[in-house]
């Protein structure tokens, strides 16, 4: 789960990052309040959405009085910003953040990752900061330190001063820098984040340490025991498919293709749709229904793929171990009486109770079509729906 920039920041400085002052704003008239509120001549207007990149997409403007505050926060709200991360549908402004601008003298990289190759946190930073961490991996990687956090004892000061002496800060500043970098860390630790990133960590004019952008990223395996950051979703800010999936505890992520899959398990998924690309078509999703899927989650399941509008073919696939055929076809079976498919519809059941399962499908005397295989099934399900694309109407085989 991600959060917001401020929400970040608030969570940051309650470990002791330093975070410049700021507010949240519902409306032009409190960014304007705001701005008053935390005093100085010159602030930063930023959109809160799920994203990076907003400075480059117009999301963040400085503004030098109350007046430039209010037309920023005018023209930010409700806007659609689309940044390279959003992809073409952007995510819409609905929060402000305001902040009191500072006198950048030079921007840092901070950033916490999950290594999955060494099983440990990472921490990546770089003296080029500003830039998004792909673009100075392929402009400036010379610039990147890595360090690795030995879980037992975590973060160290030493490690955390060679990070910094990695980066180039001036002895002045060290203790700061190595204080912002134990303190992310601890907060990644004890509130089980995947990402935490700092960009840019700035050094002002006047040689102190800010943190002016903020991310987390939580992990959602433990948010039943983070009730406070539960608290901090924000569903505006994710592709509604994803919201629905994750009301019903379906693990799903939307994709761009036409063929709606349903399948169990996590890898079987994954081959499933490379399987998808390989007949030529394109996923309209990732979905696990998870072992042990009852006719129930599965009916939940189907009707969650077809409220995918682009969705034209459905392709099921059961490798059932855990799982049972029989139930799998029941639900198929009852999500098909509640909500009729026009759609094609291509099923490859295999494993537990497979034969009770084919009979169910059998004796519905639904319109499906029916695979052994799952090259098979992926490529039954490519045709279908590029025969329907072809006359416009759909293919139905008797099974
Ligand atoms: P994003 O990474 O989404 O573009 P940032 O919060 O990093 O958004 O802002 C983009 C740039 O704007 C920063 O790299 C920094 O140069 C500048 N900036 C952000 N906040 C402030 C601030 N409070 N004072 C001065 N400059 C800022
Ligand atoms: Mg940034």
């Amino acid at each position: 789960m991600d959060i917001h920039e401020y929400q970040a920041k608030e969570i940051l400085a309650g470990f002791g990052v330093p975070t410049p002052r700021g507010g949240l704003a519902y409306s032009p008239e409190q960014a304007a309040y705001r701005a008053r509120e935390i005093g100085g001549d010159k602030w930063v207007v930023k959109a809160q959405v799920h994203t990076g990149g907003r400075g480059k997409a117009g999301g963040i403007i400085v503004c030098e009085n109350e007046h430039e505050v209010l037309e920023a926060a005018n023209t930010l709200f409700g806007r659609k910003l689309v940044t390279h991360q959003t992809g073409p549908a952007g995510k819409t402004v609905y929060r402000l953040y305001v902040e009191g601008a500072v006198a950048i003298a030079k921007e840092y990289y901070l950033g916490f990752v999950l290594d999955r190759k060494s099983e440990r946190v990472m921490v990546v930073a770089s003296a080029a900061g500003g830039m998004e961490i792909e673009e100075i991996a392929a402009s400036k990687p010379e610039t990147i330190v890595r360090s690795v956090v030995e879980p037992a004892v975590g973060m160290q000061a030493f490690q955390a001063r060679e990070i910094a002496f990695g980066l180039g800060i001036a002895p002045a500043q060290i203790q700061q820098v190595v204080e912002t970098i134990i303190a992310s860390y601890k907060a990644f630790g004890e509130l089980d984040a995947t990402m935490v990133e700092i960009n840019p960590l700035a050094v002002t004019e006047d040689g102190s340490i800010l943190a002016l952008d903020a991310k987390m990223t939580f992990d959602d395996n433990a948010l039943y025991r983070r009730p406070d950051i539960s608290e901090l979703r924000d569903k505006s800010q994710e592709d509604p498919r994803e919201t629905r999936a994750a009301d019903r505890g379906l693990s799903y992520v939307g994709l761009d293709g036409q063929i709606g899959c349903i399948v169990n398990g996590a890898g079987l998924a994954m081959a499933t749709m490379d399987m998808i690309k390989l007949a030529g078509g394109e996923p309209a999703n990732f979905l696990d229904i998870g072992g042990g899927a009852t006719p129930e989650r599965v009916a939940k399941a189907f009707r969650l793929v077809l409220s995918d509008e682009n969705v034209q073919a459905i392709l099921v696939n059961i490798f059932a171990g855990i799982n049972r055929c029989d139930w799998v076809a029941e639900g198929i079976v009852q999500a098909l009486e509640d909500t009729p498919v026009d759609v094609p519809l291509v099923v490859r059941l295999a494993g537990t109770n497979v034969e009770e399962g084919r009979k169910i499908l059998t004796r519905s005397g639904l319109p499906i079509i029916r695979a052994a295989t799952l090259a098979e099934a992926a490529e039954r399900a490519v045709a279908a729906w590029q025969n329907s694309q072809k006359h416009n109407v759909k293919i139905v085989v008797a099974s």
